[in-house]
């Protein structure tokens, strides 16, 4: 490597005056740029200026990215500088360029750290953290990197050892897997959590648990979505199921979780689960009438490949291939996050299924964004979530089990809505 970094300094011209002027389009379009050239983004900062003008700068792994925009000149002037050959600058430069509608630009790309006119420290080397006892560790210094999921409004940064464990990208998703401090390995798909080790109890154990003491004799369970394999495990604690179909649209994602969360994973080889790749929505179609006791849609959010997860045509299949006295369960977002999907979603079920015989209950996930996360319970032939409850035996189950969240009582509460809850579902 002739230079330790490339420096690539742009000039935009009659840049979409509206596009320069909006900070959340310019730091998605920056984030999006470094994506594509190969970075791992570590933070970003933007700024908008009053009354016009925006500015931002991403660290990346491999450096940074800068952008000053001027809306009243059409102008924005950008730098890219990157370090090592794992990136490529000039495909950020052209992916902006294209964004933000620039007629033309103009860039000069400068060679920065040039080896021949730099030598190695010699004295240099990273000191590793010490133990209690003063004893030096093998543990690294933390880089004190982030990763954050973020929305418009709503971020959440989670502090992590700087590697990436897993980073893919499959012809459905970005595929990522993270260390982190306070959360242990979380999987995330295109920028979003879906499961983090520290927490993901709380979710597996209510999506199945949930359903299973309900239904009066559980046997045979499709689960759509679910790669990770968390709902998997939790299903397996009963001994009287007969068979889980797992239909995950992505193999990457079975990948990913059998290598790295093998908590969650390591249920995915048991003989009473059939894995099939393929999309939930085309297997759905192709199902007999009536063959399953308990459905779950244990997908991610509606965008993507989990889009057509959320629609009446893949619910009214559901409906059809359920058993008389089936069960349908779906993660249905967050009355707190995702206002509008949570009340479509549950009047759809309402129409399917019957307002009588749909339920919502929520659980408490730090790791997802609002922490308040929402569970739909919907039955064919007007099970009611509680009345095949007992007592003992479930709490029996939960010691037998070493379940953390699910309980009895647990189950009965979680069906307890807040009114601004029940406002939205009314
Ligand atoms: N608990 C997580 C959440 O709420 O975000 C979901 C976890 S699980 C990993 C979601 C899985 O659904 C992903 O592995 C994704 O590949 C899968 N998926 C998305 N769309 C799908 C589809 N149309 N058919 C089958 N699986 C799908």
């Amino acid at each position: 490597m002739k230079a330790l970094g490339r420096h690539i300094i742009a000039e935009l011209y009659n840049c979409d005056l509206d596009k320069i002027d909006d900070v959340t389009f310019v730091e998605n379009s920056m984030l999006a740029a470094a994506e594509k050239a190969g970075a791992t983004v570590i933070n970003s900062t933007f700024h908008h200026f009053s009354p016009f003008g925006v500015s931002g700068v991403i660290v990346i792994q491999e450096s940074h990215f800068s952008i000053h925009c001027w809306p009243e000149f059409g102008y924005a002037s950008i730098d890219i500088y990157t370090c090592g050959d794992t990136v490529d600058p000039w495909l950020a430069y052209e992916y902006l360029k294209n964004e933000l509608n620039a007629s033309h630009g103009s860039t000069i790309e400068l060679s920065r750290g040039q080896s021949n006119l730099i030598s190695a420290s010699k004295s240099l080397h990273p000191t590793p953290l010490k133990k209690p006892s003063g004893e030096p560790t093998n543990i690294k210094r933390s880089k004190n990197v982030w990763f954050t999921e973020r929305n418009e409004n709503i971020a959440l940064s989670l502090k992590h050892s700087g590697e990436r464990l897993y980073n893919y990208t499959s012809k459905f998703q970005k595929i990522e897997i993270y260390q982190t401090e306070a959360f242990g390995r979380i999987l995330v798909l295109d920028g979003n959590i879906v499961c983090a080790e520290e927490d993901e109890y709380v979710y597996h154990e209510m999506i199945a648990h949930v359903p299973m003491f309900a239904h009066p004799h559980p046997k045979k369970i499709l689960v759509i979505g679910g790669g990770d394999g968390g709902t998997i495990r939790e299903l397996l604690r009963h001994e009287n199921i007969e068979q889980i179909d797992l239909v995950e649209i992505d193999e990457h994602v079975i990948k990913a979780a059998q290598e790295h969360l093998p908590k969650m994973a390591s249920s995915l080889i048991d003989k009473k689960v059939k894995i099939k790749v393929e999309d939930g929505i085309e297997f759905v179609k192709n199902c007999g009438t009536g063959i399953y006791d308990i459905v779950i849609i244990d997908s991610d959010d509606p965008v993507g490949p989990g889009e057509g997860l959320f629609t009446k045509t893949f619910y009214n299949e559901i409906y059809r291939i359920l058993q008389n006295y089936g069960i349908m369960i779906t993660q249905s977002e967050s009355p707190r996050y995702n206002i509008h999907i949570f009340k479509e979603v549950f009047q759809c079920y309402n129409k399917i299924f019957g307002r009588e015989n749909v339920h919502c209950y929520l659980m408490y996930l730090p790791s997802y964004p609002s922490g308040m996360w929402s569970f739909s319970f919907s039955s064919k032939g007007g099970i009611d979530p509680f009345q095949n409850l007992a007592n003992e035996k479930i709490n029996d189950f939960c010691k037998r089990s070493n379940l953390k969240y699910y309980s009895f009582d647990m189950h009965n509460s979680s069906f307890v809505l807040p009114k601004f809850v029940r406002d939205i579902l009314l």
